[in-house]
């Protein structure tokens, strides 16, 4: 079995479900020494037996995000998965969807990835940090205001990251997928001629699986890497270039 990621310790947010679990699981699998952050302990216990540490905490909450992770301990893999999609036309955009969407999609990622970052230089590893964007980072999507924005905030935060952080010996990159059928994208996507029309957009006219984003998560946070940083990695099937 690959074991390429023993001795390095990963810290995977939004780990409960869909593909922050995926993730955690396969990194567990390549022998790292796993921490799986999400909001719902019943998720969480779900891990229990795999050897996988749990930190249950809401994202959106500054506070506690960083009482949680000062008990975390040494990181070298920091996986920024945990999002949110609350999808309302332009027009009726509330503030609470508005606060929500950035404060876990984006204001979490600044905070999270601050203070896994700064104890990563103090140790003096060579850390890898991937954040999960979206192909809604790059394209309009109807009803998705809110949710593009944040991806695309999200894919500039990471080429700053990297620009700041790469002398530190530290890479930033992001994925960038397209439809997963996650719950997420089951609650947006499973409207037929909704997935229909997507699916027509994309060049390989299919949705992305769990284990492609999860490979491309693997490849970025590995050493096969190690001269990428600052790039978002579209999962899409071709839909950027369509
Ligand atoms: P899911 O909704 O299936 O899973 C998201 C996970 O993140 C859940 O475990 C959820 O916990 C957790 N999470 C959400 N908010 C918080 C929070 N405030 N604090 C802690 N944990 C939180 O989503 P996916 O697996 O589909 O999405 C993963 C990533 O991939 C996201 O960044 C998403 O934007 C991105 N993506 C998804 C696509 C798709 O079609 N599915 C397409 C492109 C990108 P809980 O359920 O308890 O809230």
């Amino acid at each position: 079995p690959d074991r390429s990621f023993s001795g390095r310790r990963a810290l995977v947010t939004g780990a409960g479900k869909g593909i922050g679990r995926a993730a955690a699981l396969a990194l567990s699998g390549a022998g790292a020494q796993v921490i799986a952050l999400s909001r719902t302990q019943a998720d969480l216990q779900s891990l229990e037996g795999t050897g996988i540490e749990t930190l249950c905490v809401d994202l959106g909450d500054w506070d506690a995000t960083e009482a949680a992770l000062s008990k975390v301990g040494a990181i070298d893999l920091l996986v920024n998965n945990a999002a949110v999609s609350v999808l309302q036309p332009f027009l009726e955009v509330t503030k609470e969807a508005f606060d929500r969407s950035f404060d876990v999609n984006l204001r979490a990622v600044f905070h999270v990835s601050q203070i896994i970052a700064r104890q990563m230089i103090a140790r003096g590893v060579q850390g890898v940090i991937v954040n999960i964007s979206s192909q809604a980072s790059q394209r309009a999507l109807q009803d998705h205001a809110v949710y593009c924005s944040t991806k695309s905030a999200l894919d500039m935060l990471t080429k700053v990251m990297a620009l700041e952080l790469g002398p530190h010996k530290i890479r930033v990159n992001s994925v960038n997928p397209t439809v997963v059928m996650t719950d997420m994208g089951r609650i947006n996507w499973s409207e037929p001629q909704k997935a229909a029309a997507m699916i027509s957009r994309i060049p390989l006219r299919k949705f992305a699986e769990v284990d492609d984003v999860v490979n491309s998560i693997l490849f970025l946070l590995s050493d096969k890497s190690a001269m990428t940083t600052g790039v978002s990695l579209p999962v899409d099937g071709g839909f950027l270039v369509s």
